[in-house]
């Protein structure tokens, strides 16, 4: 990994690192799986990349199957739906320059922030809710950044977690990610870093023992993965997780709700099942970001509800991710539960279980 330099924030990397690695070309792509899309639609995919350049890894894309709507396809290949504009979505749903205190840092929850530290990614996923940064230089975040976001740390000690993104942190020589997290940790009144990354799902080979040398030295490190589709666990994610699951960190993952990717019951149970046998605990599934070039991925929230609804009581409990929708202009992620109906009477609360019976939990009744 010694062939990137951290010198000014900017990225400088050749090919000695990324060698024929990544793949950066959707001709290319359907030229090697012999799918031959009408000219049009070839049009349209390389305006589509040309709003927001494709990358992935070779990894990642092995896992694909030789057809345009392939849920691995779907989330690195461009696609003319990316195009389309719709009102109701924008750049920055989430509204994080508006919460960003000092640069590279969102601050929107009273105790934990999320610290932008790369701009990197090795898979640029097409529903990414960050895919603005694309179109800027890759960047990482600058030493003279980082001493301002201690700062804001500092004298915001109601903050005790940091949580790392970008970007992907795991992308970061371990050396760097070493000294960031130092920082950021030896302050006082931090007392939880946590990460999200998606470089084990994508390039697990790049989880090397340099680099669970360095989680070790923040354990309990808690990490959150991005696992989508029960197809991306693999002999090699497997490895990764379980080395970096023995350097002390804990292993949770995001999902996010995706059309024609993963939204069905089946297909979320089959990989949380999976996660689970791998130690990698379902955390959240996301109602896609309202970001704008992904109306085509977006499901109706009853989708979500009704999976989760196939799954509390049916599936194991720690199996099971909590649904949530991150709210637009930066409201805050709040979970979406299915409707068991709860009601308050004066004999107890009402309710109705898994199968719809219902049930009472006597309260507030008078010893007899
Ligand atoms: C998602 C997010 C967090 C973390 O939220 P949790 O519910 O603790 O996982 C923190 N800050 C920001 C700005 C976020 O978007």
């Amino acid at each position: 990994m010694g062939s990137l330099s951290y010198q000014n924030g900017h990225i400088h990397h050749n090919k000695a690192y990324t060698g024929n690695f990544l793949i950066e070309d959707p001709d290319q792509v359907l030229d090697t799986m012999g799918i031959s899309p009408p000219p049009q639609y070839l049009e349209k995919m390389r305006e589509a990349h040309n709003l927001y350049p494709m990358r992935t890894t070779k990894h990642f894309l092995a896992l694909a199957e030789r057809r345009l709507d392939d849920p691995i396809m779907l989330q690195v290949l461009p696609n003319p739906e990316e195009l389309k504009e719709y009102p109701h979505l924008i750049d920055d749903p989430l509204g994080e320059e508006n919460h960003s205190p000092v640069p590279k840092l969102i601050h929107r929850y009273p105790d934990r922030a999320v610290l932008l530290v790369t701009s990197r990614c090795l898979t640029r996923c097409r529903h990414c809710n960050r895919k603005r940064l694309w179109r800027e230089k890759e960047w990482i975040i600058t030493k003279q950044e980082l001493r301002e976001v201690e700062e804001y740390l500092r004298k915001t000690p109601q903050i005790r977690e940091v949580i790392l993104s970008g970007g992907d942190p795991l992308t970061l020589p371990p050396s760097w990610l070493e000294e960031i997290m130092g920082r950021v940790s030896y302050i006082p009144s931090i007392k939880v870093l946590r990460l999200g990354a998606r470089l084990p799902v994508v390039a697990p080979q790049l989880v090397t023992e340099e680099m669970a040398t360095v989680v070790e030295k923040f354990r309990p490190l808690w990490i959150n993965l991005q696992f989508n589709h029960p197809r991306e666990i693999t002999e090699e994610s497997r490895r990764a997780c379980s080395l970096l699951q023995k350097a002390g960190a804990i292993l949770g993952n995001q999902t996010v709700l995706l059309k024609g990717i993963n939204d069905s019951s089946q297909c979320i149970k089959e990989l949380c099942y999976l996660l689970i046998e791998m130690g990698v605990r379902p955390y959240y599934l996301f109602q896609c970001d309202l970001v704008k070039g992904v109306e085509h991925f977006i499901t109706p929230v009853s989708t979500g509800i009704e999976i989760i609804r196939s799954m509390i009581g049916y599936v194991s409990g720690i199996a099971i991710p909590t649904f949530a929708i991150d709210s637009p202009k930066g409201k805050g992620k709040i979970p979406i539960l299915p409707n068991y109906n709860l009601q308050f009477e004066k004999e107890g609360v009402k309710y109705q279980n898994y199968k719809g019976e219902w049930c009472l939990y006597p309260e507030a009744l008078t010893p007899s």
